[in-house]
C-alpha cells in the first residue's frame, strides 16, 4: 500500500512531461517542492540511468565545481549533453554555469548546451548576494524577485541566445533552443511563473 503510494508520488506525468531534477547536489528539494505547488511529481535524478525517459530536468543551483567533480567521478558529461539535445533542461544558478559553453573565473569544464560566456561570482562573495525586482521578462506580466546568491554572470552570448530576463541591461535568463538558464534562484523566490514558462503549462 506504502509502496504503491511512494510509488505515484515519486512519478506522475503532466500531459506526458516527466521532469527530473538532478540531485546530486545544492537546493533541488526547493526546486522539488515548487513542482509539488504546482502539482507536478519529479523525479530526483541521481544516478545516470533516471534520466531515461524524462522529457525535463532542472539543474540546480549550489556549487558548480561539486557537481563537477560528480560529473567527471561517473561519466555524466556525455548522458547530460546528450539528453540536452533531445530534451527540455533549465540551469539555474551553479546549474547556468554548467550549461555555459565558456566559463571564466576561473575557467572550468561544462556542458556547453547554452552558446555564452559566464563569469563565477560575478558580483563578488556572498556578502554581495542580493535580492533585485526584476521588471523586465518574458516570464509573465508580473514583476518576479531575482534572488542573486553568490550569482554568476553572463557576459556574452552568441548568435540565437534569446534573453528573457535583464537588470541594468545584463541578461540574467536566458534560452537557447531547448535549454534555458538563469543566473538566480526562482525556487527560493516562489516564482510559479519560470515553472510554468519551462514546462510550458
Ligand atoms: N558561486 C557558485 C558557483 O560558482 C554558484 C552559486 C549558486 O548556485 N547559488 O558554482
Amino acid at each position: 500500500m506504502w509502496q504503491n503510494f511512494q510509488k505515484r508520488r515519486n512519478f506522475q506525468t503532466v500531459d506526458g512531461k516527466k521532469v527530473g531534477v538532478l540531485a546530486l547536489q545544492g537546493d533541488f528539494s526547493l526546486h522539488i517542492k515548487m513542482l509539488n505547488t504546482l502539482g507536478i511529481e519529479s523525479k530526483e535524478v541521481k544516478k545516470i540511468e533516471d534520466l531515461k525517459e524524462l522529457t525535463h530536468l532542472i539543474i540546480p543551483g549550489g556549487e558548480s565545481t561539486t557537481l563537477l567533480n560528480f560529473f567527471q567521478k561517473e561519466n555524466w558529461f556525455e548522458p547530460l549533453k546528450d539528453f540536452s539535445r533531445k530534451n527540455k533542461v533549465m540551469g539555474t544558478c551553479a546549474g547556468a554555469i554548467l550549461l555555459a559553453e565558456e566559463v571564466e573565473n576561473p575557467q572550468q569544464e561544462s556542458l556547453k548546451v547554452i552558446p555564452m560566456k559566464i563569469r563565477r561570482n560575478g558580483y563578488g562573495r556572498q556578502v554581495d548576494s542580493f535580492i533585485k525586482k526584476i521588471e523586465k521578462h518574458s516570464f509573465g506580466e508580473k514583476p518576479i524577485e531575482g534572488v542573486f546568491i553568490r550569482a554568476p554572470r553572463i557576459i556574452s552570448i552568441k548568435e540565437g541566445v534569446k534573453v528573457l530576463a535583464e537588470i541594468n541591461g545584463e541578461p540574467v535568463a536566458v534560452e537557447y533552443k531547448n535549454a534555458l538558464a538563469l543566473t538566480f534562484h526562482p525556487e527560493v523566490s516562489e516564482e510559479e511563473a519560470v515553472y510554468k514558462y519551462f514546462l510550458r503549462i
